[in-house]
């Protein structure tokens, strides 16, 4: 008998009533081929798809499973919330008590506002940047990512990069004029940018550590840099780390980096764990700008809601020095496998790594910016990706994306992984 494939059954319902059958448009393996998974369940390391079939999960709903799925703690944390109301409209206990978290973690959030995702803590910062500059100009780098708001699109990471598209129609060309774009990692550009128009930069947005184009670490100094021009220039400077936020240490990126004070930071992804939770912080006196103390205005029906509190509190409570110290290890544990399978088969590639983030370019040579990182080849991509999913492997379905661990993967769900690993370069080599 024929064993009928749930997830392509389930594909071509979606793609009859959802645009592309997905709801955000990297999940529709569209640059590497074939059927999404359609995921049933996951806890741990694992995901189960339509079919039943278990996968060991490296995309970690692309970063907030810092704990692994359904983490015990956590789904309690949120069934007990769900218990006492699913949304009020007004103020909570918890609230106070993640702003005071992320505070104890991030002291330059000395206040921190809600919202419900990335994109929303991203546009809320370049609108708070505006009001506080009285200045248009956002300046942000060439495959950085940050969310879908408009002045943000331009040159984008994550789907917009694996889409091979230069921005998005429906962005005006006032909302587009208003963003310069300049190469990741070049300084001398950043400058010349500011010595032309500087008086009218309200910003420089900037990933902490770009993983949105694959993993591209900031050169040594790169954003203290970063910190420098625009204090001089009288511009903010918003480091987003909505992915490396409380993923690759307990105070982020700018935990492991230190030495230079963002105006604004960005939270998302694990600050949620995994529901839908964000957050921008800053000094006081920047963050009263926004309503209602402010003239900045930002709100959200859903904004602080109290089962996403609860998910992000319980997950920053449980995120300690052992976590970090485990998926750091793993982390490493994986990069020198998978160096090692691909230079047994002799297929270029590097792999770059920014604390626990870490992902494989298939080029040889270093990656410092976007055009580096579009210079890779896609299709070895797609081939070692589809062999790691044929042996029970689920990578994140593009080259432009970072892999996720978590504390919950094992020694067993390791093992899978290496084992997976040989065919997957063999796949690759064999073209
Ligand atoms: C994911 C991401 C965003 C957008 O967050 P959403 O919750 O998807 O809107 C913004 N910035 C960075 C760096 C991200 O990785």
């Amino acid at each position: 008998m024929v064993q009928v494939n749930q997830d392509r059954v389930l594909f071509d319902r979606a793609r009859a009533v959802i645009p592309g059958g997905v709801s955000s448009p990297v999940r529709a393996f569209g640059s590497v081929g074939g059927t999404p998974l359609f995921i049933a369940e996951a806890t741990g390391p694992y995901v189960v798809d339509a079919n039943g079939d278990t996968f060991v999960d490296l995309v970690c709903s692309w970063g907030p499973a810092l704990l692994g799925h359904a983490h015990p703690e956590v789904v309690a944390a949120v069934r007990d919330a769900a218990g006492r109301g699913l949304s009020f409209g007004a103020p909570t206990a918890a609230e106070v008590e993640l702003a005071e978290a992320i505070r104890a973690r991030v002291p330059v959030a000395e206040q921190v506002r809600f919202v419900s995702t990335g994109t929303e803590a991203t546009m809320t910062a370049v609108r708070l940047a505006r009001g506080a500059t009285g200045r248009d100009v956002i300046v942000k780098f060439a495959g950085c990512y940050h969310g879908h708001s408009d002045a943000l699109l331009a040159a984008a990471g994550s789907g917009v990069a694996t889409q091979g598209l230069p921005g998005s129609a429906g962005v005006t060309a006032a909302a587009a004029a208003d963003t310069v774009v300049v190469a990741y990692n070049d300084l001398a550009a950043v400058e010349r940018v500011f010595a032309q128009q500087g008086d009218r930069i309200a910003a420089v947005i900037t990933e902490a550590a770009p993983a949105n184009m694959g993993v591209v670490p900031p050169a040594p100094g790169f954003n203290a840099a970063l910190r420098d021009i625009a204090s001089r220039h009288g511009a903010l400077l918003i480091l987003d780390e909505v992915l490396t936020g409380f993923r690759v240490g307990p105070g982020g990126w700018l935990g492991l980096e230190g030495g230079y004070a963002p105006d604004i930071v960005t939270f998302g992804k694990v600050v949620g764990g995994g529901m839908p939770l964000a957050a921008l912080g800053g000094r006081a006196e920047l963050m009263q700008l926004l309503a209602p103390v402010g003239p900045v205005y930002q709100a959200g029906t859903l904004s602080g809601n109290p089962l996403a509190t609860a998910a992000g509190l319980a997950t920053l409570h449980l995120a300690d020095d052992a976590v970090y110290g485990l998926v750091d290890r793993r982390s490493l544990e994986l990069q020198a496998a998978v160096g090692e399978a691909l230079r047994r088969e002799s297929v270029p590639h590097v792999i770059q790594s920014a604390g626990s983030l870490f992902s494989v370019f298939f080029r040889d040579g270093d990656v410092g910016d976007y055009e580096a990182a579009k210079a890779q080849d896609q299709t070895a991509f797609g081939r070692f990706f589809h062999a790691m999913l044929q042996e029970g492997v689920a990578l994140p379905p593009s080259a432009f994306e970072a892999w996720f661990l978590s504390a919950a993967h094992d020694d067993r769900a390791m093992e899978r992984v290496y084992a997976a690993l040989p065919l997957a370069a063999r796949a690759v080599a064999s073209g």
